[in-house]
């Protein structure tokens, strides 16, 4: 009898557009375009984010007009409903609950696994908690230990981890150098892609 299927889903660049990269065009801020593509320590990444919102007196409701404007990225919305026709999906992010809402509504809210941001009296962001570290990662191990047959999609370094622990990882358009750098992971570019490498790996 084959296990039921968990697919783990990356958030950002995979169902919705970069956030991040959304703040920065909408503000002209060209600091904040950079992303976990370009510089792997999200801690670091955080830091500089923070700072420069703090530079440029950015509040949380500043980020959350940017945000509420934004959409999945086209296809996706049907694409999510496909997986969860066929087996069980849960979306493993770096972001965090406050960001993500007005974008997972559009998604007909799947379940979400993300972080918290600390916001002041004053809808300033004064810190961020990541609810544990490298949870895309123990995610996916907790699913196979729980008997699941585990797959997943991402598109950046901060997906690494979690592709090599689940039984199956797809790349999902990802920049250029990373599938040089991880060759083992199959490259996907279209959702119609990424169905094809589920429903065969998983069997759906
Ligand atoms: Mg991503």
């Amino acid at each position: 009898m084959q296990k039921p299927v968990i697919v783990c889903l990356d958030l950002e660049g995979v169902l919705v557009p970069e956030i991040w990269i959304n703040v920065a065009l909408k503000t002209g801020i060209e600091a904040l375009k950079v992303t976990t593509r370009e510089m792997p320590d999200y801690d670091k990444l955080m830091k500089q984010r923070l700072s420069i919102l703090d530079r440029h007196k950015l509040k949380i409701g500043d980020i959350q007009e940017v945000i509420g404007k934004m959409g999945p990225l086209e296809g996706a919305t049907d694409f999510v409903a496909w997986i969860r026709e066929r087996c069980q999906v849960i979306i493993l992010s770096d972001t965090f609950y406050q960001f993500a809402l007005p974008l997972m509504r559009q998604l007909g809210f799947p379940t979400l696994f993300c972080n918290q941001l600390e916001i002041d009296g004053t809808g300033r962001i004064v810190n961020y908690h990541m609810r544990m570290q490298n949870q895309k990662k123990h995610s996916v191990a907790a699913f196979k230990a729980l008997n699941f047959f585990t797959m997943a999609a991402g598109d950046a370094y901060n997906d690494t981890a979690m592709l090599g622990e689940a039984d199956a990882g797809f790349f999902f358009k990802p920049p250029d150098h990373l599938p040089k750098e991880f060759p083992q992971f199959p490259v996907t570019q279209t959702y119609g892609e990424l169905q094809q490498r589920f429903a065969k790996a998983g069997n759906l």
